[in-house]
């Protein structure tokens, strides 16, 4: 089992514990709420009842405040279970306010809160953990990244979009990448432990060891083709972050084209910038 599951685990049992002793405590007719250490596990005084919104004279609303929710057979409620509800919700409130500090995830397993890379805003927004996902998505382990791989979408679709659309696919290919870039920053869709399906070498060095940078609105080249500049210069700016925390040099940087002889990424190959773009990553490497 996961260390987080772990983690997920202990909590939740530490909150049912916690609710159940507040459950007795107010069905035996205590109207205190919380004021002396709700919180053993964590040792901090944190009491419930000083938290926002929290009033235990309306921790158990009447009937009369709150419209019954409907049930099957339309029984009515019964009081009782109203406090225990609101304080096992508050004391969730409580732990997540941070008397109960589970160990922080690993970066990458926290959804939608974005990170300043090497100047380029990247939003972490992993594909959804499901069975389709997994099989066609995320296949397995990449211990090891050797390169960083440059693709073109061919398209003048967002990063979000992008993303959005590989995390909604159905149609059994085995397909995925882990950032897209456009002109406002990147998103993170896979982690950097996870090889993607991208490079079109089966279980080759592409798709096994590589890490797939979708540079965005590869087909704006008219009125919006500085879409595409801002893109590429996010994606300079990315490659050259990933290349150095992964130890590696713009030696390892690759085309799709190296992997599997694909046109890609379409629009540096055309215009023949491949070598321009790896002297820029060059010169965006941190420190
Ligand atoms: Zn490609």
């Amino acid at each position: 089992m996961a260390i987080e599951h772990l983690i997920v685990l202990g909590i939740a049992i530490i909150i049912i514990a916690i609710g159940i002793r507040k459950a007795r405590r107010v069905l035996k007719g205590s109207a205190d709420g919380c004021d002396s250490g709700c919180c053993q596990s964590c040792g901090k005084n944190c009491p419930v009842k000083n938290l926002p919104n929290f009033s235990p004279q309306k921790s158990a609303p009447t009937p009369a405040d709150t419209p019954p929710e409907p049930s099957p057979d339309n029984s009515p409620r019964h009081p009782p279970h109203l406090p225990l509800v609101a304080l096992l919700l508050t004391t969730l409130a409580a732990t997540l306010s941070g008397c109960i500090s589970p160990s922080s995830p690993p970066l990458a397993t926290r959804n939608h809160r974005s990170v300043l890379r090497n100047g380029v805003p990247v939003t972490v927004m992993l594909l959804d953990d499901n069975a389709y996902n997994r099989k066609y998505k995320l296949p397995g382990k990449m211990p090891q990244v050797t390169t960083i791989t440059i693709h073109n979408t061919a398209n003048d679709a967002s990063a979000r979009a992008e993303r959005d659309y590989l995390n909604r696919r159905r149609d059994n290919k085995y397909i995925s990448f882990h950032y897209a870039v456009d002109e406002n920053g990147a998103i993170q869709i896979m982690r950097h432990d996870q090889h993607a399906w991208h490079a079109g070498d089966g279980r080759g060095n592409g798709n096994l060891k590589s890490i797939a940078i979708e540079i965005c609105r590869s087909t704006c080249i008219t009125h919006n083709a500085q879409l595409y500049t801002r893109a590429e210069e996010n994606a300079v700016n990315l490659a050259a972050w990933l290349l150095k925390i992964h130890g590696l040099t713009t030696d390892d940087l690759r085309t799709h084209q190296d992997w599997s002889g694909k046109f890609c990424p379409h629009r540096i190959l055309k215009e023949q910038r491949w070598q321009k773009f790896k002297q820029r990553v060059k010169k965006a490497m941190p420190l």
